[in-house]
């Protein structure tokens, strides 16, 4: 029996090949759960998961959590390699908050539509509409993004980044919508600019699949996310009476694993992307965790494959750049939006 990495890779990596949804070829199994420990330890790498990846992702990993508590974990780490279980902003915010390591992902291409909803140059052009706004940004941004924000935030404290904000200087908010709407109602400011970007997973949770489900689980609790869509009918409905308005908790993922431990009721139905699921029935097993949209699946999320992940140890790819000036300026923007309320952990 062979007993180094390299000797042990290539049986398995054999089986690994470049489908349509990535890579693809290897099953969860325990000998490929043992293969990715002893490479990751080889490499003296940690593995990071975020919530929405696949549960074998999750379970093989080093430390589950939303991205602002992975990026702050990846800091933290004595290993000088972080392998980032998530999508690519997200190992980027990793990078820029540790620049020293080295950060790998196990596919490159897993984006995100909402991070995609503006680019540098969109931004760029914004701001020279409104030359004397405060840029605000949710974290799902790139890195270049980040480098032309005044401030990022979480969907934790984005109330209180903005309220942090002189009330006469017109803030410009982006990318997400649904965020934005959120924090507008919240504060009632009116100089407040929305960029009109969505995540894809998000605005398919509807008002009305909502209402639905809520009509039909009259005593569950509802956990929702305030990137989603449905975030405005959740609070419409509570100020109904159509839903208790105690019962509606709007929670980033971090916070959901939390409010899971404390939760009073038997059912607890959940409107954000259904890889959380996994971590809320592992965080509180007596409760029924029901999606309030099971369709709701992120397919960059679910790029981070078994095979992806092997391959990522044996080859060190793909690995995560962010060049300095950028990474200076974005972790600025990154730093302020720490110091502000209760940042908790992002998406
Ligand atoms: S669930 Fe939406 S916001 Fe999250 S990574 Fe996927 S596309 Fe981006």
């Amino acid at each position: 029996m062979a007993t180094t990495g390299a000797k042990l890779a290539p049986p398995l990596m054999g089986q690994v090949f470049d489908g349509p949804s990535g890579y693809a070829g290897v099953a969860a199994t325990p000998e490929w759960a043992q293969e990715v420990k002893r490479l990751a330890r080889e490499r003296n790498a940690t593995i990071l998961a975020h919530n929405y990846q696949l549960p074998e992702i999750q379970d093989v990993a080093d430390h589950v959590g939303d991205s602002l508590a992975l990026s702050r974990i990846a800091a933290e780490a004595p290993e000088d390699t972080i392998v980032f279980c998530g999508v690519h902003f997200m190992a980027e915010t990793a990078k820029i908050l540790s620049p020293e390591k080295t950060v790998l992902i196990p596919d490159q291409r897993a984006g995100c539509s909402l991070a995609d909803s503006i680019s540098a140059a969109e931004l760029r052009a914004w701001k020279a509409e409104h030359p004397n706004a405060v840029v605000v940004s949710y974290v799902n941004t790139t890195a270049e993004v980040k480098a032309l924000t005044d401030i990022c935030c979480t969907s934790s404290n984005a109330v209180d980044v903005v309220a942090s904000i002189d009330a006469d200087r017109e803030v410009l908010f982006l990318p997400d919508q649904f965020l934005g709407a959120h924090v507008k109602r919240v504060t009632g400011r009116e100089n407040m600019h929305i960029w009109a970007g969505e995540c894809h997973v998000h605005a398919g949770i509807n008002g009305d699949e909502l209402t639905e489900q809520a009509r039909s689980h009259p005593d569950a609790e509802l956990f929702v996310h305030p990137e989603c869509g449905c975030a405005t009918s959740a609070l419409y409905l509570a100020g109904e009476g159509a839903f208790p308005a105690d019962r509606v908790h709007i929670l980033s993922t971090g916070g959901m694993i939390d409010a899971a431990k404390a939760a009073k009721s038997s059912q607890v139905l959940v409107a954000t992307e259904v890889g959380m699921l996994h971590q809320l029935r592992k965080a509180a097993p007596g409760i029924d965790f029901q999606a309030v949209n099971d369709r709701a699946s992120c397919k960059y999320m679910k790029m981070i494959t078994p095979a992806a992940l092997l391959r990522c140890l044996v080859e060190g790819a793909d690995e995560v750049h962010v060049d300095p000036e950028t990474a200076a300026l974005g972790r600025n923007s990154v730093q302020r939006m720490i110091a502000i309320g209760n940042p908790g952990g992002g998406e």
